[in-house]
């Protein structure tokens, strides 16, 4: 009788997949908890914690809805360390005659699961996940020939393509792009929205990790283990969200605010990385309750949310799928230094980093300019080696796979790519980070100084980036008014912002 085992990787949870429409008695579904993926990176605890726990949900939802499930769990006696292994030994064991996979996000897994298929004596076949909104090549198609991926016209031609926010073709009330508008500072002029509540009970999963000696980072406290790891509970943050948070998202997306991790923030890229949700119902949820209630949420708002989506989100897949593998090798500016210890700590008098830091290591979660803007500019001002930068940022985040997280990092935050996802490096001086912020205020350096006793970092390794990275940056129009400012200065004071840059740079781990 013919046999099939279709195989499910831990981001692989879209029970709204067309093959669980229907139960079929010759079909097992496999899904393995796997030494080979705790340990690719050093991941943070509650990102194994919530992909097993949410692993381990699906499995069981699956089973109630009458399909039969394999589950091996990391300890399970037959593991063999790696998934190409086990899948051999499964199929031989139970004698499958079919083996069917669906298409990995990642490239890592893409090549495994290619290679394994190829070697295999029996029928297989792939299917796509069901999940983005375009296919793995869409983006390489929209920009062949092109030097520079511009998101915003990407992101108009999915708005066309989905119809949303459009009105005859054109977009609703006639602007695209609503930047303007948001990403103010925070100033206590409404409430910050609480968080829902999905505490659980995970402590097998973590004694299971301790018991095999999983190495990882971060904390975790059992009493408050706060990640969704169903599809109910995604579906319960979204709707939470859009009740809540929405009206204020684009508004205050670019704030930060010391001791407040979430501000107005959806939480929902760990649900929607693992496709427990789709981001077309997250897309048109949030449309829906927007057209209900403008009189409470403007357009702005629901727009800024939308591009996260739509925008960010689908075109990060694109670049990874348009540039890998030769994306992972880049480092445009040849940088060489290693990640500061206080990367791993928080412990360092930069109340900015130290924030952001610690906050990652408690929650797995930092927001997107928390990421760009504090340790991303810091480590590039810096000068550290992108290899270093993306292995903490793949490890410490929830929602952190390679797809999205690569492009993010090395791409757009280091821009060790030379300009393919951005226009020019993010990197800031103290300026920004107290526009948006209330860190400055609370910090041990001095956010005017550019040199001297307690001046801040951020401000001489500003203008040392510049000047280090003058043949690579002078010429690109975006940045030219940096350059122009650098030129005017006195010599005097330019040497000492440099001297300031060296002394800083010379024992990073004092800073
Ligand atoms: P919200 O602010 O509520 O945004 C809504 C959704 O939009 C997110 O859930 C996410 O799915 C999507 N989104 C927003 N910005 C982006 C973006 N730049 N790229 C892709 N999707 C986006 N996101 C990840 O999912 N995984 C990562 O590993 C990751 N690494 C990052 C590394 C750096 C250096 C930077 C600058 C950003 C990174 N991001 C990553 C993007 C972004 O920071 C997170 O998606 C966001 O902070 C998740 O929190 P949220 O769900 O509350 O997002
Ligand atoms: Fe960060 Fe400098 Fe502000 Fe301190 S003064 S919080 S180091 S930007």
């Amino acid at each position: 009788m013919a046999k099939t085992l279709r195989f499910l990787l831990g981001d692989q949870l879209n029970i709204q997949h067309t093959w669980f429409q229907e139960q079929q008695n010759d079909v097992e579904y496999v899904l393995m908890e796997v030494r080979q993926e705790t340990d690719y990176v050093r991941h943070h605890i509650q990102k194994i914690v919530a992909f097993f726990a949410s692993m381990r949900a699906f499995a069981e939802k699956l089973r109630q809805e009458g399909h039969q499930v394999i589950y091996w769990q990391l300890e399970h006696p037959e593991q063999k360390g790696s998934l190409i292994e086990n899948l051999q030994h499964l199929i031989q064991k139970e004698s499958f005659n079919k083996f069917e996979y669906q298409l990995p996000d990642e490239y890592r897994l893409d090549e495994q699961m290619r290679a394994f298929c190829e070697n295999l004596s029996i029928e297989w076949q792939v299917f796509d996940t069901e999940h983005f909104l375009t296919e793995r090549h869409f983006l390489q198609h929209f920009f062949k020939n092109k030097k520079t991926y511009l998101m915003e016209s990407f992101y108009r031609q999915l708005r066309k393509k989905y119809d949303i926010l459009m009105e005859d073709s054109k977009p609703l009330s006639g602007k695209w792009n609503y930047d303007a508008e948001n990403r103010k500072k925070y100033k206590g002029e409404v409430p910050i929205p609480t968080t829902l509540d999905f505490r659980k009970e995970v402590s097998d999963i973590v004694q299971l990790l301790k018991n095999q000696e999983v190495q990882t980072i971060g904390q975790i406290d059992l009493e408050n283990f706060n990640w969704v790891t169903s599809r109910k509970e995604a579906l319960q943050l979204l709707d939470f969200f859009v009740e809540n948070n929405l009206s204020y998202f684009g508004t205050y997306q670019d704030a930060m605010l010391q001791e407040e991790p979430f501000l107005f923030h959806s939480r929902l890229s760990f649900a929607l990385n693992i496709k427990l949700i789709s981001p077309l119902e997250v897309i048109q949820k949030s449309v829906a309750h927007w057209e209900q209630n403008q009189e409470k949420i403007s357009l702005a708002q629901i727009e800024g949310f939308v591009r996260q989506i739509l925008g960010w989100r689908e075109y990060m897949r694109g670049v990874y799928w348009a540039k890998m593998p030769e994306f992972a090798q880049k480092n445009y500016f040849e940088l060489e230094n290693p990640l500061p210890e206080f990367y791993w700590t928080g412990n360092t008098k930069m109340n900015c980093l130290s924030q952001a830091i610690k906050q990652s290591l408690n929650t797995a979660y930092a927001h997107h300019i928390q990421r760009l803007m504090i340790t991303g500019n810091f480590a590039l001002l810096a000068g550290i080696h992108p290899d270093f930068v993306d292995e903490w940022y793949l490890g410490i985040y929830i929602d952190a796979i390679e797809w999205v997280e690569i492009t993010n990092t090395r791409g757009m935050s280091q821009f060790a790519d030379g300009g393919i996802v951005g226009t020019k490096p993010y990197v800031s001086s103290a300026n920004y980070i107290d526009k948006m912020s209330n860190y400055c205020a609370h910090c041990f350096y001095d956010k005017k100084k550019k040199y001297g006793e307690k001046a801040c970092p951020f401000n001489s390794l500003y203008w040392n980036f510049y000047e280090v990275h003058r043949e690579k940056l002078s010429k690109n129009p975006r940045i030219g008014m940096a350059y122009r400012m650098l030129d005017k200065m006195e010599a005097d004071e330019k040497q000492k912002i440099l001297n300031q840059a060296s002394h800083y740079l010379a024992d990073i781990n004092a800073l």
